[in-house]
């Protein structure tokens, strides 16, 4: 068993955080008030391949492998600890990611190498008004008529629906093909936002203030056969797979968030000297600076490793076996990942005094952006235990529905 990050990794790992460094964290608190990330940011960001990072080369991408995506992602969130760019990236990298291994091969010409120069962006539709934890009561239709597919029903708290209209792209999207078959008869196929029948309206959130957080009416919406995603009757699965992946880079970017803010506390508490005397020479300010870094070295395992499980999961072909894999340690970090996070960057704020509670810290800003991936976000906090107990006790301990 090897803990290390290959060479090429670090290296990786050192060429994003100077980027990120350079043209992310100097916008953040700017984007925070704007409400509005910076089109610039992202198109440098278009220019270095550096979104949809998993994008393989004969679609226009570097190809790189998942733990990568999620070594980028911390760095985002490093960078702009409102988790406002992390969310962004995350989003695109990991349903890009899933539509490159599952979408059609005109779909895939279509859209990929625009996701990877950053004139893109993918997030996910699967959440309704009558609530996002249960995938299989989807109540949105997916119909066929005329050589066409036809989508109605409403989509909830969507993240990026404005960046979406902006630059362009679209959602990997769930609905119900045959409702009476609940999880066996649903379909998920892509949609872009710019179509007759799509109308928006957007939220306000109290955290990730520059990105966009909306609702969809699709009514009558019309998409061409080939933005189907896997088969028929099948999309719950392609879903499921997606999530998985997903989950692994939320939690990079609480690890990045939470990692950023334990420095800055750190640097102020060895500057801070009320008693005339550093605040980190005392235990009591030092004892929860290092349980919250023990956490944050702890989480960081199990991100990676779930990251590799990724990557495990496509080579040599998808196994029952790897898959379950996978769904365990995504679940895990997840679980684990946004709530040691947000209290992490708590535990920062009350040792900093009022100084954290103020706009002239970036700690405000991390605590009410780390704060949006346990409340949502690729799959609530009893659905992480509701799986990871199905892998501990076995399936036929599932909660009854
Ligand atoms: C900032 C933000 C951005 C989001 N962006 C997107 C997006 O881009 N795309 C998208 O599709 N969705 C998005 N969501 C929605 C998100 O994924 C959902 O919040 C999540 O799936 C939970 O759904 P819900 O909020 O409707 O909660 P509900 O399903 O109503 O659940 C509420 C609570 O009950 C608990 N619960 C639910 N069922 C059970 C059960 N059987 N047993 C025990 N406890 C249970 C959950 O853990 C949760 O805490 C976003 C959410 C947030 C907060």
């Amino acid at each position: 068993m090897d803990f290390n990050l290959s060479a090429e990794q670090e290296a990786f790992r050192q060429a994003v955080r100077e980027f990120c460094q350079k043209e992310v964290a100097p916008r953040a608190r700017a984007m925070d008030t704007k409400r509005e990330l910076d089109e610039g940011m992202i198109d440098k960001m278009g220019a270095q391949e550096l979104l949809g990072i998993t994008i393989p080369p004969e679609y226009g991408g570097p190809g790189a492998d998942y733990l990568s995506a999620a070594l980028a992602t911390e760095e985002m969130a490093r960078a702009d600890v409102s988790c406002s760019t992390a969310v962004m990236y995350l989003l695109t990298t990991g349903w890009s990611f899933l539509l490159s291994k599952h979408g059609t091969e005109q779909l895939k010409q279509e859209l990929l190498p625009k996701v990877a120069k950053g004139k893109a962006l993918v997030g996910i539709l699967s959440t309704e008004p009558q609530g996002g934890s249960n995938i299989a009561g989807i109540r949105t239709r997916i119909s066929r008529a005329n050589g066409k597919l036809v989508v109605n029903g409403q989509k909830s708290y969507i993240s990026l629906v404005r960046e979406v209209q902006r630059r362009g792209g679209g959602y990997f999207t769930l609905a119900s093909s045959e409702p009476s078959l609940g999880h066996k008869g649903m379909t998920s196929f892509y949609m872009p936002l710019d179509l007759p029948g799509v109308s928006t309206s957007l939220i306000e959130d109290m955290g990730r203030m520059a990105l966009s957080t909306g609702n969809l009416d699709l009514k009558k919406v019309e998409l061409p056969e080939h933005y189907m995603v896997g088969e028929w009757n099948k999309g719950f699965y392609v879903g499921m797979e997606g999530f998985q992946a997903a989950r692994v880079l939320v939690a990079a970017a609480c690890l990045g968030c939470w990692e950023s803010v334990l420095d800055m506390g750190m640097s102020y508490l060895k500057e801070r000297d009320p008693f005339e005397t550093p605040l980190a020479k005392y235990q009591g300010v030092q004892f929860p600076l290092v349980d919250s870094y023990a956490a944050l070295e702890a989480d960081r395992l199990l991100v990676y490793r779930a990251a590799t499980a990724v990557d495990e999961l496509y080579r040599g072909g998808v196994t029952k076996e790897k898959s379950r894999k996978v769904s365990m340690l995504a679940a895990l970090a997840k679980l684990r990942t946004p709530v040691d996070a947000f209290q992490g960057v708590s535990t920062v704020m009350d040792l900093m005094g009022a100084y954290g509670f103020t706009t002239r810290s970036e700690v405000e800003m991390a605590l009410r952006g780390v704060k949006s991936y346990s409340a949502g976000a690729e799959g609530a906090q009893n659905i992480m235990r509701m799986i990871i107990g199905r892998h501990i006790l076995g399936d036929e301990f599932a909660p009854q529905r």
